[in-house]
């Protein structure tokens, strides 16, 4: 059972990204995380959180926290679209 657990945690679970005000963003409305962009390659919203620093990814799937790696390559993505 504890193997088991450890296992899940390779899942961040979603309280635990980001921080208080770019999680309730997408419950309520705060003013963070904000909008960078949108990615028509990644077919996402690329958001920042101006708190915590977290780059969060909203595309077909449900909103989550996403690498700094893969940020950058979005944004680049997001800058050559809209230019
Ligand atoms: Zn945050």
């Amino acid at each position: 059972m504890r193997e088991r657990a450890l296992l899940m945690q390779d899942v961040t679970p979603f309280r635990d990204q980001g921080c208080k005000y770019c999680r309730e963003f997408w419950i309520s409305h705060s003013d963070q995380p904000k909008l960078i962009g949108v990615s028509l390659e990644y077919q996402c919203h690329l958001y920042r959180c101006g708190m915590c620093q977290s780059w969060w990814e909203y595309g077909l799937n449900h909103p989550h926290v996403i690498d700094r790696e893969l940020a950058d390559a979005i944004a680049a993505d997001i800058v050559q679209s809209s230019s």
